[in-house]
């Protein structure tokens, strides 16, 4: 399998390549010149675990590396680490499936990518033949960053950089990140917010000059974002193993659709999700649920991606993102791989901050219903699913739900749902506290143990004793100032 861009550059790529560069040179995405069929039948799928899943479908992608190869590194990062030997418990409360993705050690979903992604890059490297240094890039509305720190720290021949926005991550979430140890890692706050980080790190990517005098000193860039295919494809697996366990509790037959609802910032997920449609997953909605940074909704309803607004800082930081990177690839595929439209498309975003998809891009688009939630009905949300059914959900998978529910008002359609459960409720613990009719303490601290004595939800192995740990980073950069520090680094 090769990969290509999504702007219309004509240079293929190795899968290998494409995981050690993470950007195309035209600054386009990579995506693979196909989507590769399920490479076992619904029968065999349903008697595998998580990892053999995860090992069929990832070197379904990345066939240059060898079975053995893929399952390496798949039993070296879905391993102890989590606190689920099942991997992706698959949940069944209220009216969705939960497919519950963050069971990994930084307690969001973004470990289902990012513990596998160092293994990945290590194995590209030696493919490669690559004898440079890996600088790694990392832009975070606060859960890529801790799942790369964690990936990356202490492994040998990287040094990984995380930017994060000054104002809008959780308490947790900030300690998390700035407590990390290991000599590799690095971590800034950045003046801004997610999309000026982003931007700050796509910036440095198509800076020539810079790369070219890192390439004298024989160090390259990589990235640890939802940009990289090394950390796309990975998320593929859960959703086909989502759909082989609910033909196992028979709540489908094999063939039958589902609909996935995720709740989405810069699109990784829910394109994931798509791409385990057309490996053949029969899916019948894709429910892309935003908070109040609501582009995605409108873009859904209209056609138009309009970036021209007040960005929210809400109770869901994770997905607060008016720039969403991967619907780059989507809107490939939908452009039937029209390189020369989704470039003009993403120039036209770049200098006038919109645009709008032709009438061929939008048909194509029917698939995908946008909703979106308010802070208030979060919160509502939180305490109706604890109160109705006992089952504790964070900030993030209340938005994914509250939209569910609206969809399901709205069309009735009854197809078996499976919910994106994104994070664990204890990330946002002031949110959820509160969200559940907890006192307002003055010591943020003090949520966790009034949560738990209230759910009985064991709080994650890797969120205890935070606050006694020593703060190592706590550089603020503004947004210019972030080239230099990588070249300090
Ligand atoms: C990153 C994140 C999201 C958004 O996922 P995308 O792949 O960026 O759309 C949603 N919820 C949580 C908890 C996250 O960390």
């Amino acid at each position: 399998m090769l990969y290509k861009s999504t702007r219309g550059d004509e240079h293929l790529k190795s899968s290998s390549e494409a995981i050690i560069t993470g950007l195309a040179c035209d600054r386009g995405l990579f995506v693979p010149l196909s989507i590769p069929k399920l490479p076992f039948t619904i029968a065999e799928g349903i008697k595998m675990n998580y990892q053999e899943v995860a090992t069929k479908i990832i070197n379904a992608f990345f066939d240059d590396f060898t079975e053995t190869e893929i399952e390496d590194c798949v039993n070296k990062a879905y391993d102890e680490k989590f606190d689920d030997i099942r991997i992706v418990p698959v949940v069944k409360k209220g009216k969705g499936w939960f497919l519950e993705l963050y069971h990994g050690k930084t307690a969001a979903f973004k470990d289902m990518a990012l513990s596998i992604l160092p293994y990945l890059l290590k194995a590209s490297l030696k493919k490669e033949k690559v004898q440079d240094r890996i600088l790694i890039l990392t832009a975070t509305s606060g859960d890529t960053g801790k799942a790369a720190l964690e990936g990356f720290s202490g492994v040998s021949g990287t040094e990984i950089v995380v930017f994060y926005p000054e104002e809008g991550v959780s308490l947790i979430q900030k300690m998390q990140m700035v407590t990390q140890e290991g000599g590799n890692t690095h971590v800034f706050s950045v003046k801004g917010n997610f999309d000026d980080a982003q931007k700050g790190v796509k910036d440095i990517f198509n800076d020539e000059a810079f790369k070219e005098e890192l390439k004298e000193k024989n160090i390259r860039l990589s990235s640890a974002n939802s940009i990289n295919i090394g950390r796309l494809v990975p998320q593929v697996s859960y959703y086909v193993y989502g759909y082989l366990h609910l033909v196992k509790e028979g709540a489908v037959k094999s063939g039958e659709k589902v609909n996935v609802v995720v709740p989405t910032g810069n699109f990784g997920n829910i394109l994931a999700a798509y791409y385990a449609s057309l490996m053949g997953i029969p899916v019948n909605m894709f429910i892309c649920a935003s908070n109040e940074n609501k582009v995605l909704t409108d873009f859904l309803n209209t056609g138009s991606y309009d970036t021209r607004r007040e960005f929210h800082v809400t109770n869901s930081p994770s997905m607060d993102i008016l720039v969403s990177s991967n619907l780059e690839r989507l809107l490939y595929l939908l452009s039937n791989e029209d390189g020369k439209t989704i470039r003009d498309l993403m120039e036209r975003l770049d200098s006038e901050k919109h645009y709008r998809v032709d009438e061929k891009i939008r048909a194509n688009l029917s698939k995908f219903y946008g909703g979106f939630c308010t802070e208030e009905e979060t919160n509502k949300t939180i305490r109706e699913m604890f109160l109705e059914n006992n089952y504790l959900i964070d900030t993030h998978t209340a938005v994914a739900y509250k939209v569910y529910l609206d969809y399901l008002k709205e069309t009735g359609d009854e197809t078996p749902t499976l919910v994106a459960s994104t994070a664990s409720a204890y990330k946002f613990a002031e949110s959820v506290a509160l969200a559940l009719g907890l006192p307002k303490e003055d010591d943020e601290y003090l949520y966790e143990s009034a949560i738990f004595k209230m759910t009985g939800v064991k709080v994650p192995q890797g969120l205890k004793g935070l606050r006694d740990k020593k703060i190592l980073h706590n550089k603020t950069l503004s947004i210019s100032r972030m080239k230099e520090e990588v070249r300090r680094i």
